[in-house]
């Protein structure tokens, strides 16, 4: 049987950071990656919308950065159910439109370069603790056939959406109601959008329980995908082509238009579980709900993430030490850097899925009368608006004018956090 220190489960960002950040300290211990699909980073499921200033914290590699930039993007157009506006301009170019399978697949191999082997085509299905705890006994199956067993002292789960592992040693796991599953096709020939501005479109006749998007790739060419609450649709691509059929703003722009490719996935919006470490245990990016929930917005979150795991991980083999006292560090490290704004996040996205259009179009006013655009203007890590958006919601103004809709609110709020 193969050993290891380190088994991290998933090759996607949040994977691959843990790897590069165990690599960079641990020079000489043996770090095993397994990836179920072939390859990191293929199929696409990413928008690949991606805040500059994170990806700074990232430390990303200018040269990483420069393959896979395809647009820069300084503004934003919110379009409510009955069509009106609300656009944030930001005074820099702050946002990235990268190649995401691109910027995937290179960071996993920076994570090889650093000393972690990568098996791919290798599903991990059962982890069991040795007798004496020390550690784990990974298993598994390559290419849905043959198996495999990895004896391993720490394990980092970073399997993305819908997780496996961490019930099995009794962890809890996000909520599946909470990622939602979504669809996008790269369309053509495009009329009237602006390569800077991505366009948000708000409703739950059109998006339910989320929103539809425009990511601009270039003046004619555009990202365009939704995201759908399962319990409120059902359907992904019938949505998504009722939108392009029938959206009265964004509809006209898509008449000439051609599908260049599609591709879909789970949007994560859970916000983040409750405890992320056991005995020789760590769990990040999408399986720990490490996101803004308000947008399903994770790779710079759940990389960073990865990295604090991966230094917590390193620091456990260093010191021999992998019982969850020394683990939770990890967590304690994650939340200093991202909370409270991922728990407001996930209050706001659970109160926004559940807001009726007309509810919704009265918010968009308030939002105008109030100057919301020019508080969303002061958030200095576009990643973390939680606080911000809290602080708005609090001023007089803010709630003289919607004490008319706060029952309505309340009720969306409770159903939320309830189901
Ligand atoms: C439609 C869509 C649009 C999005 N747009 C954006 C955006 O614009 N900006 C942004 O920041 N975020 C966006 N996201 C979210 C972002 O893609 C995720 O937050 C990010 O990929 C999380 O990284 P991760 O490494 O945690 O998980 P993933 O990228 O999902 O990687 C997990 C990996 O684990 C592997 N795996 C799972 N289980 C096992 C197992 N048992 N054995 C072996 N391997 C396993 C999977 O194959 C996968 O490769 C979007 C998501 C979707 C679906």
């Amino acid at each position: 049987m193969k050993s290891a220190d380190v088994v991290i489960v998933g090759g996607g960002p949040s994977g691959s950071f843990a790897s590069i950040s165990l690599g960079s300290i641990l020079k000489n211990s043996n770090l095993i990656l397994l990836e179920q699909r072939e390859k990191s980073g293929s199929p696409p499921h990413c928008s690949g919308l991606i805040g500059i200033s994170g990806l700074t914290n990232l430390r990303l590699v200018k040269s990483l950065e420069n393959k896979t930039d395809i647009n820069r993007i300084n503004a934003a157009e919110f379009v409510s159910p009955l069509g009106n506006s609300l656009i944030v301009n930001r005074k820099k170019k702050e946002l990235f439109v990268v190649d995401r399978p691109k910027l995937d697949y290179l960071l996993a191999k920076q994570a090889q370069k650093l000393g972690t082997s990568f098996f791919y085509r290798h599903k991990v299905k059962n982890i069991s603790h040795l007798t004496n705890k020390q550690g784990y006994i990974v298993s598994g199956l390559i290419e849905n056939s043959n198996s495999f067993k990895i004896q391993t002292k720490i394990i980092i789960s970073a399997e993305g959406h819908h997780p496996k592992l961490p019930q099995q040693i009794g962890l809890s796991i996000p909520s599946g109601n909470w990622f939602f599953p979504a669809l996008q096709y790269e369309m053509s020939n495009i009329d009237d959008i602006e390569q800077s501005t991505v366009e948000i479109y708000m409703g739950q006749k059109y998006a339910p329980g989320f929103f539809a998007w425009l990511i601009p790739i270039n003046d004619a060419q555009a990202r365009i995908g939704l995201a759908i609450h399962p319990l409120l649709a059902n359907n992904t691509r019938a949505q998504l082509n009722y939108l392009i059929h029938k959206h009265p703003i964004l509809s006209p722009k898509l008449k000439r238009a051609k599908v260049l490719n599609s591709w879909g996935g789970f949007v994560p919006a859970s916000g983040p579980i409750n405890k992320t470490f056991s005995d020789g245990f760590l769990v990040v990016g999408d399986a720990a709900g490490q996101t803004k929930a308000t947008t399903g917005g994770g790779f710079n979150i759940g990389s960073y993430c990865g990295y604090l795991a991966g230094k917590t991980a390193a620091k456990a083999i260093t010191q021999n030490k992998t019982s969850s006292s020394i683990m939770q560090e990890y967590q304690k490290a994650w939340r200093a850097y991202f909370e409270p704004d991922l728990t407001l996040m996930k209050l706001i996205r659970r109160t926004l899925s559940f807001t009726s259009d007309p509810v919704l179009e009265q918010l968009f006013k308030i939002a105008g009368e109030t100057n919301l655009e020019e508080n969303l203007q002061k958030v200095s890590n576009i990643d973390l608006h939680g606080k911000e958006i809290l602080k708005y919601s609090l001023k007089p103004i803010t709630i003289k004018k919607s004490l008319k809709i706060s029952p309505y609110l309340l009720k969306s709020f409770l159903r939320g956090i309830f189901d």
